[in-house]
């Protein structure tokens, strides 16, 4: 079992009077860190959760953003030391950036959060460079990170999940095996914030995104302040929570505790102290990624029988083929099979290397008795293991996705699987 907490919002603040803020906009941040956010957030309070976490025997600690208030150095500073002293205690911590860590234009530009929190591990997808990454957190879980992060204007907090970071993420979903589950952090939800300026721009992309890959079991964000727990699962989402700001004076963060399918949820919040709250109990179950069916027809174009490659038979092919062509088996095996190490394929014509049954490019001679390898395409493991897979099968067969495919449900696939 892993234990992890997961807090967000602690804006770590200092106030400052530089005059050179009047150019960014840092100074509207140090205008409400004055007059509101001063009130509300205390420095101490995060620093708070160290002895704490060290009582509970937590693992690992998830911060979904916001770790700072205006992006200033002294205050990227003190999130440092923040995170500094938990890892001196054998805690590993996986930080991404919030809006405020990125407040001003210069703060985004270069990419201020990772000269204090530089990204460990290498891998092909880089959080700073690709707004995506990922590593292994746990026996059949896979920690998956992004960052929507952006340049906005005075009183906007957007954050953006672009077009190349959509594409990044959805190629390295595809790298982790389907069986592992997936813990995706956020500092933004991806349904519509009330405010327009607070949203995440093309979160319904993430949202489409997520609900094709049913591995994506958790959705952790921040942002919003609002502690939630929202299971999506019937919705072919996952399990979202926002642990709420952390750092505030009414702060809560969530404790997850994550072993094998299962997770144990309590909320804590703070009133003089950090106390539990609430528990929660969720357990998952492990859907294919074609979950909500495929769409499949074949137009007879007969390109699958062309060329060549492999068709397999089992004994009961050859029984029913042998059959049908008024032929022993022995004879049959003689005249249309080939042995390929222990196993028995379909000779193919010594001319076109077509399979032997293809007539005229295009019909098959033996279609009633066709060997089960052929009635079963394309709903072969090898077409369904990824949506890479089923792709690929794509570009050799074109009534997969055809314009007129009826959708075949998950049962029916199921029933048809080699
Ligand atoms: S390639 Fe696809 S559409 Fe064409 S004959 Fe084969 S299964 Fe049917
Ligand atoms: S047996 Fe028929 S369906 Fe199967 S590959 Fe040969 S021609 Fe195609």
């Amino acid at each position: 079992m892993i234990r992890i907490a997961h807090i967000s919002d602690l804006h770590f603040s200092r106030f400052s009077l530089d005059p050179t803020q009047l150019f960014s906009k840092r100074w509207l941040g140090n205008l409400n860190l004055l007059f509101n956010r001063s009130k509300d957030y205390l420095n101490a309070r995060p620093f708070s959760l160290i002895p704490t976490f060290k009582k509970k025997g937590i693992t690992h600690v998830i911060i979904s953003g916001d770790l700072t208030t205006t992006s200033s150095h002294a205050e990227y500073q003190i999130a440092k030391r923040f995170v500094k002293e938990l890892e001196e205690m054998g805690i590993k911590v996986f930080s991404i950036p919030g809006n405020h860590d990125h407040y001003t234009k210069k703060a985004d530009r270069t990419k201020r959060f990772y000269h204090y929190f530089p990204q460990k591990g290498g891998g092909d997808f880089q959080l700073s460079q690709h707004g995506v990454s990922s590593c292994p957190l746990f026996f059949g879980w896979h920690l998956v990170l992004l960052d929507t992060t952006c340049a906005t204007p005075l009183t906007s907090s957007n954050g953006y999940f672009s077009p190349i970071i959509e594409e990044n993420l959805k190629k390295l979903i595809e790298t982790i095996p389907q069986n592992e589950q997936i813990l995706l952090v956020n500092h933004f939800p991806f349904f519509d914030h009330d405010l327009p300026r607070r949203r995440l721009i093309r979160g319904e992309k993430l949202h489409a995104l997520i609900s094709h890959y049913p591995n994506v079991q958790i959705y952790l964000h921040g942002h919003t302040h609002r502690h939630t727990i929202a299971d999506l699962r019937p919705n072919d989402l996952p399990l979202i929570l926002n642990s709420g700001s952390t750092g505030h004076k009414k702060g809560s963060w969530n404790q997850l505790d994550l072993e094998g399918k299962s997770l144990k949820l309590t909320v804590n919040r703070w009133d003089e102290e950090w106390k539990e709250i609430k528990k929660h109990s969720f357990s998952f179950t492990s859907k294919p990624w074609y979950h909500k069916g495929l769409r499949f027809k074949c137009t007879g174009c007969g390109k699958c029988c062309t060329g060549k490659g492999f068709v397999w038979l089992t004994e009961e092919d050859i029984e029913r083929l042998a059959l049908s062509l008024n032929l022993s088996e022995e004879d049959f095996r003689k005249k249309y099979t080939r042995e390929e190490g222990f196993d028995i394929s379909l000779t193919e014509d010594p001319v076109t290397d077509d399979c032997i049954f293809l007539r005229e490019k295009k019909f098959c001679a033996v279609y009633d008795a066709r060997p089960k390898q052929c009635r079963n395409f394309p709903w072969w493991k090898g077409n369904l293991e990824t949506p890479k897979d089923w792709e690929n099968a794509k570009k050799r067969c074109e009534g997969i996705d055809h314009e007129e495919a009826p959708l075949f449900t998950l049962s029916e696939i199921e029933k048809e699987l080699d």
